[in-house]
């Protein structure tokens, strides 16, 4: 698990290399998988967590 961002500004996604999903950083706290659960987003206005390998996935700022 790894806090990619402090007071997130921007609308980030995060994005499952594998299946391309984009997965809207805030999730209001609440555990979100990609299609092929390869990776899971947890986030709110204050943070972003990140949950799987950090070479699978990747943040944009939209
Ligand atoms: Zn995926």
């Amino acid at each position: 698990m790894k806090e990619i961002a402090n007071n997130a500004k921007k609308e980030i996604y995060i994005k499952c290399k594998k299946c391309a999903d984009e997965i809207f950083s805030d999730t209001r706290k609440k555990m979100t998988y990609c299609k092929c659960k390869t990776i899971a987003v947890d986030g709110c206005e204050d943070y972003i967590r990140v949950i799987g390998n950090e070479g699978d996935y990747e943040a944009i700022k939209k």
